[in-house]
């Protein structure tokens, strides 16, 4: 059941704590959806928001939320910068040099970057255990495949090898992120006939549905498992390519539950009620 805009209103009082998605844009986000409905079936006073906000505005936004007993998240282009705006960068801020999750903590600001404990909880959950020793290719070097491949090193993985179109951003990534484990492809010839417990897909393609699959899985030699951190109304098309080579295959509806769920869990010191999340997700996506 969901609350008429109506009902909503008149459950919010002054009591109430206010959290807020800040982008742009941000107006196609689910994060609303998803998260005053965790308020609701948590029964926590909270009301969840998105504002479209310029680089200008964030600072200000981040603390006045923060210290007004809120909080949020960063979405796109901002959350490279409000990695430096908040005043106690966790591990995943630092590591990643991105933040998504905000809140105040003994008048300090706060910042994680949930993404990384979502990919580790989503895979977590496909794969019904850790990814120990696992061989991976990972497509993507934007803020996602960060968030990925912190996660992926720290769950144990035995090899990560990293393809994005831009091999220097690549490189970028694997000097920050990286490590001996890490290792950066010059092109996607370089994995042909190669074998991987796991591909993910951390690259934009996918999100238009005229985009082409991000790898040709055929040129494969094995693949154990496919994550696609796109999501979208139906499959994704690299989803469905490696269902139709029998391959198991996941998109990232459960790593944005898992994300969101993060988040709820620092701001109300409580688990997230992730079945409600899922539920909600699942009636707009899929
Ligand atoms: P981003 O920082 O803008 O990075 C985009 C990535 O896609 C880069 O690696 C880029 O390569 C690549 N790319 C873009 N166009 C391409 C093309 N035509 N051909 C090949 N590669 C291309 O974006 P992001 O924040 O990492 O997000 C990436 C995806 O992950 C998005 O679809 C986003 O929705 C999804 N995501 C999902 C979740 C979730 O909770 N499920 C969370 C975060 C992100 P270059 O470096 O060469 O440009």
């Amino acid at each position: 059941m969901s609350l008429s805009g109506t009902e909503l209103n008149a459950a919010v009082s002054a009591g109430t704590r206010v959290f807020a998605l800040l982008g742009d844009p941000v107006e196609h986000s689910l994060s609303p959806l998803i998260q005053n409905a965790a308020f609701r079936a948590a029964g926590v006073d909270g009301v969840y928001t998105a504002l479209r906000c310029g680089s200008e505005e964030l600072h200000g936004l981040i603390r006045g939320l923060s210290r007004a007993g809120g909080g949020g998240n960063i979405t796109l282009p901002h959350k490279e910068r409000a990695a430096t705006l908040v005043d106690v960068p966790n591990a995943a801020v630092r590591r990643t040099g991105a933040c998504n999750t905000f809140w105040c903590d003994d008048g300090r600001v706060v910042g994680d970057n949930t993404d990384v404990e979502g990919f580790s909880r989503a895979l977590e959950h496909f794969l019904q255990g850790p990814p120990e020793g696992f061989r991976v290719l990972l497509l993507g070097a934007g803020g996602a495949a960060r968030a990925a491949l912190v996660a992926l090193l720290d769950d144990g993985v035995g090899e990560v090898r990293l393809l994005n179109r831009s091999v220097e951003r690549a490189r970028a990534i694997s000097r920050r992120i990286g490590g001996e484990r890490v290792r950066v492809l010059a092109g996607p010839e370089e994995a042909w006939d190669g074998a991987f417990d796991l591909v993910v897909n951390a690259t934009r393609l996918g999100l238009d549905p005229a985009d082409p699959i991000p790898f040709d899985l055929e040129r494969l030699g094995r693949v154990g498992a496919v994550m696609d951190l796109v999501y979208g109304a139906r499959d994704t098309a690299f989803v469905q390519a490696a269902r139709g080579q029998g391959i198991p295959a996941t998109d990232g509806r459960e790593m944005l539950v898992q994300q969101g769920a993060a988040a709820f869990g620092h701001w109300w010191a409580a688990d997230a009620p992730v079945a409600e999340m899922r539920r909600r997700i699942g009636a707009v996506v899929g």
